[in-house]
């Protein structure tokens, strides 16, 4: 089984950059840790601050079956860890408190019900 991950941090939206992982995994990861507002398409408009590593390592093959390694920070070292914990079927609310996990998840589905009778 291939776990694959496709993602674009690039700012121009005109000029796409995808970054295409084949099994990527997380090498190294640095003791600083940094704080970002992470959203997610799994869980619609909600959004919650996550503390992770601030820089990792990863290793992955592209898609010409090359592997790498590449040294991320900043948005994409946060991008690399959210997609590869999908793989794991963890979620960005796996971070969080419980307290604020079931505030998301409740909004989530009041927001579904509201769709469904729409
Ligand atoms: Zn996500």
């Amino acid at each position: 089984m291939k776990r694959v991950v496709v993602m674009d941090v690039s700012d121009d939206k005109d000029k796409p950059e995808p970054l295409k992982l084949i099994n990527p995994e997380i090498i190294w990861e640095s003791e600083e840790t940094s704080i970002y507002q992470e959203g997610c398409l799994s869980i619609p408009e909600q959004y919650a601050d996550v503390e992770r590593p601030a820089e990792v390592g990863m290793r992955y093959m592209d898609e010409n079956g090359e592997t790498h390694e590449i040294e991320a920070d900043g948005l994409l070292a946060t991008c690399i860890q959210h997609e590869i914990d999908h793989l794991d079927g963890v979620l960005f609310t796996d971070y969080l408190s419980a307290l604020k996990r079931n505030m998301i998840l409740k909004k989530v589905q009041k927001l579904q019900k509201t769709k469904k009778s729409a």
